[in-house]
């Protein structure tokens, strides 16, 4: 009974047709075959896929899905116009007398005899605008009083926060500042202190020579921008007028 089941079992494995293995050589053939003309999944829409094989043999896409390929549009040729621009008696001219050559010397012969731009600062300076902006100064009335105001327009415009203003009434009734500091150190130069001032008080001055050794020279304070103003009034002044019509 045992042998039977056996015999049964192994007849048909026996029987069976033995597999061809195939040679590397078909395998690869096969392979690249397959990748070169890959079957769509049925219900594909779409394109095909373009295989890595097919970039590689530079096939084009509208192969695949056996279309005609678009024709190649060529760019119009463009003539060039000769009836604009130099004549070619003209450029023929030019190229032979080295006249642009000869132009080119001619002002590097009128720079020669030119006095120079350059200056031996400090022992030179160039002219300054009425608008530069320089060190600050507070100015007064010609009476003496001082015209700021207290307003605090100006330590509120500031956009480097540079101002401090403290003021109190004075026993008239009028206000002005008990202190006036701008941090040096902080300031951009914007003039828009001096845009806001209802009266003219602070003012950038042409002064632009007031570097320090120490840092602590830089915070100026309520004496020292009147004393600045004091020193530069007749200065500040034709600035102002040489500029009233444009402001
Ligand atoms: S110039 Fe500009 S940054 Fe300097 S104090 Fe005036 S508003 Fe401030
Ligand atoms: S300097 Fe001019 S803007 Fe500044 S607090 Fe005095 S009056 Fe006002």
């Amino acid at each position: 009974m045992a042998s039977s089941m056996l015999f049964a079992r192994t007849l048909p494995r026996a029987l069976a047709p033995v597999p061809i293995m195939p040679s590397m050589r078909t395998f690869s053939i096969l392979s690249v075959r397959a990748r070169a003309h890959p079957v769509e999944p049925e219900g594909t829409t779409g394109p095909l896929h373009v295989s890595p094989v097919h970039d590689t043999l530079n096939v084009h896409r509208d192969h695949l899905q056996q279309r005609p390929r678009s024709p190649a549009v060529r760019p119009p040729k463009m003539e060039p116009d000769y009836n604009v621009g130099p004549s070619a008696l003209e450029k023929a001219g030019h190229l032979f007398l080295f006249s642009e050559m000869v132009r080119g010397l001619w002002v590097t012969l009128e720079n020669f005899f030119r006095p120079p731009y350059t200056i031996q600062y400090p022992f030179e300076k160039g002219p300054l605008s009425p608008r530069f902006r320089g060190e600050h100064a507070l100015r007064r009335y010609p009476t003496g009083e001082e015209r700021c105001i207290a307003c605090k327009l100006c330590e509120a415009i500031c956009p480097a926060l540079a101002i401090t203003i403290e003021s109190e009434p004075r026993a008239d009734g009028s206000r002005r500042t008990t202190r006036y500091d701008i941090d040096m150190t902080k300031c951009i130069y914007c003039g828009m202190c001096q845009e806001a001032c209802p009266v003219d008080a602070i003012v950038e001055t042409q002064t632009l020579e007031f570097a320090t050794e120490t840092r602590e020279e830089l915070f100026y304070n309520k004496e020292k921008l009147l004393a600045n103003g004091d020193r530069a009034e007749m200065e500040i002044a034709s600035n102002i007028y040489a500029d009233h019509l444009t402001r």
